[in-house]
């Protein structure tokens, strides 16, 4: 059997373990110490002059905060992108607040803007103004934030954006994480860098920052004893764990130059291919390419899916999958509102992630590749 290769895997930059040995040395074992604040320095400093961060538990706490902070309560509604990952929309759920999906558009998978003032208008018009709209900038690719701030300033709605994937990315030079009031990183092991777990909220406003750092570390009032009047969460991040990631944003530059390489890679070797498409980087948009994505087009492939492109890959012990299935499609999510059409759906349907881990060699490529026009050669 051909070894295996996988969709996004950790890849440690070398000084990782410099950065956790000195917290062993130091015996700063603990769910703060000098690499939490070392890397929520490097992270401010990578994304702009006056961002600031709190390194958390995971992407998933950064944006529960989040939405605490912006007074998401019971009965509230909150706009989500439908296409993403389930954790965009979960904490709304945490919050006992009605998520409302929005449908993609076609340049770049995201946050559609005209469903995004349609749903507005119409939750308006309902009685319910939503208190936050959470766009997501999927694979890396960024959402269209120019479009999707104007709409929000217009009706005053708050802005969390979902940087989970795209830490590297940028629209003419202004990275993603920065438009949003407040956003969210993940440095989960499939993200293009790592904390074996974890995540970060980040804003230009200072004192959001102090409150989702303060909430994280349980609500302790300042006093000698524990005193409390809020309730708290466990939601920092090790300093075991910054460690790791104060390695991994020393490499946060090259893993994006490879993951783009990646993308290059496949783009050259599918040209000639019928009905293999790639997502394009707008005017302006820089994406991370942290998972190199396909739509897969059976009326041009001679009828060869997605799924006959995945099953071939599965048997030669190559992972890939599906793009991420809807969140209205979701058994979870049935029967909360959703603006759209079948944009995302029919994205969901036909397109597949490539393997893109950054540790990838030529040769691992050069299966991928191989495999894939077998199957268009011999048909699905
Ligand atoms: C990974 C991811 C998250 C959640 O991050 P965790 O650190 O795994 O909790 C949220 N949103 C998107 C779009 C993600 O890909």
């Amino acid at each position: 059997m051909n070894s295996k290769i996988w969709l996004s895997s950790p890849h440690m930059g070398g000084n990782e373990r410099k950065y956790v040995t000195e917290a062993f040395d130091s015996n700063w074992v603990a769910p703060l110490g000098p690499n939490v604040n070392g890397l929520e320095t490097d992270i401010a400093s990578y994304l702009d002059d006056d961002i600031h961060v709190a390194a958390l538990s995971s992407g998933t706490a950064a944006l529960h905060l989040a939405l605490i902070l912006l007074g998401v309560e019971e009965g509230d509604e909150v706009i989500c992108q439908s296409m993403t990952f389930s954790a965009s929309a979960n904490p709304i759920r945490y919050q006992r607040a009605t998520p409302v999906f929005v449908d993609s558009e076609t340049d770049t998978w995201n946050m559609d803007p005209a469903f995004l003032e349609e749903a507005i208008k119409d939750r308006m018009a309902k009685g319910k103004k939503p208190k936050a709209i959470i766009p997501v900038h999927l694979y890396g690719m960024p959402a269209k934030m120019k479009e999707i701030l104007a709409i929000a300033g217009t009706y005053e709605i708050p802005v969390v954006e979902d940087a989970a994937e795209a830490l590297g990315s940028s629209i003419n030079g202004k990275k993603c994480g920065t438009f949003g009031e407040m956003a969210v990183l993940s440095f989960n092991g499939n993200k293009i860098i790592t904390t074996s777990g974890g995540g970060a909220v980040v804003s230009t406003n200072e004192d959001l920052v102090k409150q989702a750092t303060f909430l994280a570390t349980q609500a302790r009032d300042p006093a000698p004893h524990y005193q409390h009047s809020h309730i708290g969460y466990n939601y920092r991040m090790s300093n075991i764990c910054a460690g790791i990631g104060r390695g991994q944003m020393e490499v946060l530059p090259e893993r994006v130059n490879q993951r783009r390489a990646n993308f290059s890679f496949y783009k050259e070797a599918f040209k000639d291919i019928e009905g293999i498409s790639f997502v394009e980087e707008p005017e302006g948009f820089f994406s991370n390419r942290w998972l190199t994505t396909v739509l897969v087009d059976p009326t041009k492939t001679g009828g060869v899916t997605r799924e006959d492109i995945r099953l071939a890959l599965e048997k030669e012990n190559i992972e890939s999958r599906p793009l991420w299935k809807p969140m209205h499609l979701q058994p979870v999510f049935a029967g909360f509102p959703f603006y759209g059409e079948r944009v995302a759906e029919s994205l969901f349907e036909n397109g597949l992630c490539l393997p893109s881990g950054s540790n990838l060699s030529e040769e691992d490529l050069g299966r991928v590749v191989d495999c894939v026009k077998k199957v268009m050669r011999d048909g699905g």
